[in-house]
This record gives structure tokens, sequence and C-alpha cells, in this order.
């Protein structure tokens, strides 16, 4: 992101990105909710090129007990790349992107589940990318709430993410791995459509305050259309139940904490 050059076109004649996509348009989306038999809740993602799985477990004891909190549950994402994620063979085990990932998409998180209800416990959120193509914290974060939703967590609602940034010069939604590496900025956020909240903003790179006003208006637009998919993904879940009485009627989701 920004600085690095290249011969790639990122924006053609014709206004089309790399990709053929027009500016406004996101990369193909595809979620399943439900889809790993061990785990209390799970969800695989496809977008673009990104495949991410996310499981939950709980809620359930924290542990370590010095981290227990008395009045709420933790909410504690694992965000890990394979090895074989990228082209470059990723280096297993935690580094300081994996660590800061993992911190906003348990902040973001927090701020929808109802961890009041659930003094002591810890809610474990773990997120796999098995093949990286860029935009991979906002596949994991829309991951990890299908999968706190497929497993019964109570939520005030879905935390949907999408990015925008800037690349060649102009302001386009869900960014590429090539508009990623090579374009100016990248704007990635996480959104609480029902109380239109942002619960994850970060930006790389340069923006003037139109052109951040306009990523943060495309990127907002994109969690809405993000949110839909997760919503269908839910739905074909939970076939006839209604996926607003599971997310918006906490007492017949909530679980006993063990
Ligand atoms: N990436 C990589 N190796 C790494 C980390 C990232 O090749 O160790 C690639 C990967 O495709 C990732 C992209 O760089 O999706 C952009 O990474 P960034 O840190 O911006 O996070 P993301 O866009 O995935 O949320």
């Amino acid at each position: 992101m920004g600085g690095m050059t290249t011969d790639i076109k990122l924006i053609d004649e014709n206004g089309r990105r790399v990709d053929g996509r027009t500016p406004e348009e996101m990369r193909p989306l595809k979620i399943e909710a439900g889809v790993l038999k061990r785990a209390d809740g799970s969800a695989y993602v496809e977008w673009g090129l990104n495949k991410v799985l996310a499981a939950v477990y709980g809620p359930r004891e924290c542990h370590p007990r010095h981290m227990q909190n008395p009045t709420r549950a933790l909410v504690q994402c694992k965000y890990n790349m394979a090895a074989f994620s990228v082209d470059d063979r990723k280096r297993p085990g935690p580094d300081r992107r994996s660590q800061e990932i993992s911190k906003i998409t348990s902040e973001a998180l927090s701020h929808v589940v109802f961890t009041e209800y659930f003094p002591r416990a810890s809610i474990d959120v773990y997120v796999e990318v098995l093949q990286a193509n860029a935009g991979t914290r906002c596949a994991g974060l829309t991951a990890a709430s299908v999968a706190l939703a497929d497993a019964g967590v109570p939520m005030r609602d879905l935390v949907a993410s999408c990015a925008a940034g800037k690349a060649a010069g102009v302001v386009m939604v869900d960014l590429g791995k090539e508009e990623d590496n090579f374009g100016e900025a990248d704007i990635p956020v996480g959104y609480v459509p029902r109380t239109k909240e942002i619960v994850l903003l970060q930006m790389d790179g340069d923006l003037t305050h139109d052109e951040y006003t306009k990523g943060l208006d495309m990127a907002i637009k994109g969690c809405e259309k993000v949110y839909d998919i997760q919503r269908d993904a839910l739905r074909r879940r939970y076939e006839a139940r209604s996926l607003d009485s599971e997310i918006g009627a906490p007492e017949g989701v909530q679980k006993e904490v063990a």
C-alpha cells in the first residue's frame, strides 16, 4: 500500500479495474453457516479469491482464570493465516499483523455480543485464512459474526465488514491484491447495520477528506450488501426459523455457561 510502483494498469481506459470490476463493484461473496461439526458455531466465506473459515466455542469458562471478568464475557479472537494461504509461504505462528487483526476483530465483535449475560466466560473465535488475496480482515470479521450467530450467541446484530480505498487515483470498494499492494489507500470498515454503528475503522495510506468520505460511504454500502448475504446464509442454516428472532431475542438463544 502506497509507494510501490507497478506496470499493471489498475484502471483501464473504460474505468474498469484489473479484474474487470467497476469502482463500486465488490468481488463475489459466498457464505455458508454451520460447516464444522465440532465447533459450537462456524462459517465459511469465499470472497473473491479469499477463503476463510471461522469457528466459535463458548460461552465457556475463561482460562486462565485471572483473565476472567466478573461482569462480562471476553470475546477472544485468534486470526491465523495458513502457511499455504499466500504466494510466499507464510511463516507459521502469530506475528504482529495477526495479533493486530485478532485484537480489532475481538473488539468489533464485543460491541454486538451481549457479553454481560455471561460473566467470567470466554467466547473463543478462531479465524483461519486458507487463501488470502487482500481483505482478509473483513472476510474474517464477516465470517466470525456469522459463526457467532450460528453458535446461538446472543447479539444485538451481526457485524458486516467491507473495505474501500483508492488505487490509480480512483476511490473504489473492496480492493483486490494488486490494488491493495500498489494502491494509495485502504479503509477496512466493520458496520452494525441495525444501529448504523461503526465498530471497526482503520486506514492505511493517504486520502483527502472528500476521498475519505466517499470511501467510507462506499465501504458502508458494501457492508450492507455483505449483511444481506450473511443473513441469507443464516436463513438457509436455520431454514424455517426466522433470523430476526435468532439475533433479536436473546432469551431464546441464551446458552448456559458451564
Ligand atoms: N499478505 C501476504 N503475506 C502476509 C500478509 C499479507 O501475502 O504475511 C497479503 C495477503 O494477500 C493479504 C494482503 O497481503 O490479504 C493484504 O494484507 P493486509 O495486511 O492489508 O490485510 P488484509 O487486506 O488481508 O485484511
